[in-house]
């Protein structure tokens, strides 16, 4: 301690015994009043009788190590909370001028200046040590008892009862029996027993909560500025519980704070057996707000999703995974780790993986997809009767997608409705990790039937139409086959003829007859190959995707062009690139669209009077797989058409359809690819398409 402090301290302490001196003398208990830094201020007689020590030697000095004070938790802590709260009281060892040791049960409290600065601590002192054992022992547990009040993390109260007590002693007196339905009946005697219970004591942890950090507040008046009405119920409860000698109640309610704030508390009344005699209560309170606000909130954003759940048009099921979570484990503590290859290995554990996954909950549109009376028909029910063995894959990749932790899976499939009809959906998983966390995954099922239906009569409407105009190119092409057809012919029977005259030769000349033979058996062999192609173009086969070599296709088109070709003298250019990947497509389509795009062409070149009527084929690869360019030396698009060129019904021509360009564009389309029209630098059109090649890398068929 700096010495111009320790001098001011002697210097106030040498005035305060002037003042309170004979006034405290008088004061049979020791009373010590020290500066909070802890040295002596004033010390009575009474204190000079107790400890040896003159005043005049204790003026100025550290009390505690003066008396070489000695405390349990240490001299420190009991400081600070004395200046927090205070106020302080218990027992401490102090040693006597005479060297012996005494046993000091002491009270102190805290002084504060105007401005609430602390100025001195009052002592007030008791030498215990010669105490009997019988008093001892009840100071000790009254002790241990302050210490525990003290130490609890809840907020404390004892409560004066006495006054309540009188009050259903009355009500015994006039003859009231059942208090429960007295105490409903009056509301009104809640209110003046909570206005007559007292706080005889509270803790910190009450002065914390309750208070606004002064304890002075709180002791000495009535309960009621704690109990809003709302938990007048709570009240009436304890008293019932306390009539029936219950020796405890514990309740969630909501109590005040002194600033009116209401806090979610756990309160729990007790009557300690060593209480009863002195009207009092304990009261321990525990504030749960933050908890009872959490819990709220988990329950309003349940009901949101409870709502949302059920109010959503598509069919959802909430599937409780906890037993699926138990196979998971288990096929981890076996080491399997690629579970596609188990799966493919045990195709059955795809059944037993479905019979772990149990519906949980469905909402009202899940209850009529299903065709099933209520939801109770669904809940619990093992997923696997939804799956058709059809649709086995697709549970299978969902197996999968969850093993790796995909949070959502979507394809088209088949499920079952409950009594075991088929219908086609879109079934969408979500297994985000707030959902596995509490062992659910949600599915929506959204019956697509109309929608399959629909794309199937599209896909039908379109082939017939794809067809009829197949069968109206062939039309156009009526010269150009029989052309075709008719060489061959003409070559068998011109071929036939001369064996013939070679047969009847004096010396037949073998040689030539096996020659002309050969020749007869490949020009069959042409005109049969050209019918077959006739014969595939006319027909009304289901669309049918095969591996196929892009300049084959190119080629096979133009020889179907041949003879239009020749007939309007058009210089046809190849350049088809070499060494091109296969592309997965519809043979007889493709070849459809490279002789609609040429025939097309040739007719604009013809109708525009194009002198020199060229046509160029190209192939070639691109970013986005095979490119095929169709180029001519027409007239070109009008800018006009250009926007309109592949709808339906669009046409320029007094016989035209309008649709040749518009099935183009669907077959490429549903072959995932790109098709367009632009003008070239000499005037002429230049139609291009693109189509992906094939996925896996192999010799083209
Ligand atoms: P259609 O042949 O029955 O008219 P398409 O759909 O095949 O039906 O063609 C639509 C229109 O596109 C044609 O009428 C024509 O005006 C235009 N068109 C098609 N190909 C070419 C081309 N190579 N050059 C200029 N215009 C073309």
């Amino acid at each position: 301690m700096p010495e111009g402090h320790r001098a001011e301290s002697v210097d106030t302490a040498r005035k305060l015994p002037d003042l309170l001196g004979p006034l405290l003398d008088g004061v049979a208990e020791s009373v010590i009043v020290r500066a909070p830094s802890g040295h002596v201020l004033l010390w009575n007689k009474a204190s000079e009788a107790l400890y040896g020590y003159s005043r005049e030697a204790m003026l100025g000095r550290h009390l505690h190590d003066s008396l070489n004070a000695h405390h349990p938790t240490t001299l420190e802590r009991l400081e600070q909370h004395l200046l927090e709260q205070g106020h302080w009281e218990g027992e401490l060892k102090r040693t006597l001028a005479s060297g012996e040791d005494r046993r000091i049960e002491v009270r102190w409290t805290v002084q504060r200046g105007p401005e609430g600065q602390p100025v001195a601590v009052i002592e007030y002192g008791r030498d215990i040590t010669r105490l009997s054992d019988a008093e001892l022992e009840t100071r000790l547990q009254a002790h241990r008892y302050r210490n525990l009040f003290q130490a609890m993390a809840a907020a404390f109260w004892e409560l004066d009862f006495s006054e309540v007590r009188k009050m259903l002693a009355g009500l015994a007196h006039a003859g009231v029996k059942d208090f429960r339905a007295w105490f409903e009946a009056h509301p009104e005697f809640i209110d003046s027993a909570i206005a007559v219970t007292r706080v005889v004591d509270v803790n910190d942890k009450t002065v914390m909560l309750f208070g606004n950090g002064r304890r002075e507040d709180l002791v000495g008046g009535t309960v009621a500025p704690f109990w809003p009405r709302e938990s007048r119920d709570v009240y009436a409860e304890s008293l019932l519980a306390s009539i029936h000698r219950l020796p405890s109640l514990s309740r969630e309610t909501r109590l005040s704070t002194l600033d009116g704030r209401l806090i979610d508390a756990l309160f729990t009344v007790c009557w300690p057996s060593g209480h009863h005699g002195r009207g009092t209560v304990l009261v321990g309170v525990i504030d749960i707000s933050d908890r009872v606000a959490a819990e709220r909130e988990v329950r309003t954003s349940e009901l949101r999703y409870r709502n949302l759940f059920q109010a959503m048009s598509t069919a959802l099921f909430q599937i409780d995974t906890s037993r699926q979570r138990e196979l998971s484990a288990s096929l981890a503590a076996r080491g399997i780790e690629d579970i596609a290859a188990y799966v493919d290995s045990e195709p059955e554990f795809l059944v037993i993986y479905m019979d772990a996954m149990r519906v949980g909950d469905v909402n009202e549109a899940a209850v009529r997809i299903m065709g099933a009376k209520d939801r109770s028909e669904l809940i619990g029910q093992p997923v696997t009767r939804f799956w058709p063995r059809s649709s086995y894959p697709v549970v299978r990749r969902s197996l999968v997608a969850s093993f790796r932790q995909d949070v959502t899976f979507e394809e088209e499939t088949l499920n079952c409705r409950l009594d075991g009809s088929e219908f086609n959906t879109l079934f969408t998983l979500n297994a985000s990790p707030e959902l596995r966390a509490r062992n659910m995954v949600l599915v929506g099922l959204t019956d697509i039937t109309e929608r399959v239906a629909a794309q199937k009569a599209l896909r039908q409407l379109q082939s017939e139409f794809a067809h009829a105009s197949r069968l109206s190119m062939l039309g156009e092409l009526t010269a150009s086959i029989a052309h075709e057809v008719n060489q061959p012919l003409a070559a068998i029977a011109t071929n036939g003829a001369a064996g013939a005259r070679w047969l009847s030769r004096r010396e037949p000349d073998l040689d030539e007859v096996r020659a002309i033979n050969a020749n007869m058996v490949s020009d069959a062999k042409r005109a049969a190959d050209i019918i077959a192609r006739i014969r595939a173009m006319a027909s009304n086969k289901a669309s049918e995707r095969q591996r196929l070599s892009p300049n084959t296709v190119v080629e096979e088109a133009v020889r179907f062009l041949h003879h239009e070709l020749l007939a309007h003298e058009v210089d046809l250019r190849l350049e088809l690139a070499e060494d091109l990947p296969a592309i997965e497509a519809d043979r007889v389509q493709l070849q459809q669209i490279v002789v609609n795009l040429a025939l097309n062409a040739m007719q604009e070149m013809k109708r525009a009077g194009c002198p020199s009527p060229r046509l160029h084929l190209a192939t070639l690869a691109c970013d986005d797989g095979l490119r095929f360019e169709m180029e001519d030396s027409g007239p070109g698009i009008p800018l006009e058409h250009q926007e309109r060129l592949f709808q339906s019904f669009f046409t320029t021509k007094a016989n035209g359809l309008g649709m040749g360009l518009s099935i183009c564009r669907t077959i490429i389309e549903a072959h995932c690819g790109r098709i367009w029209a632009e003008n070239v630098a000499n005037g002429g059109a230049r139609f291009i398409f693109t189509l992906p090649f094939a996925r896996t890398p192999s010799r083209p068929g």
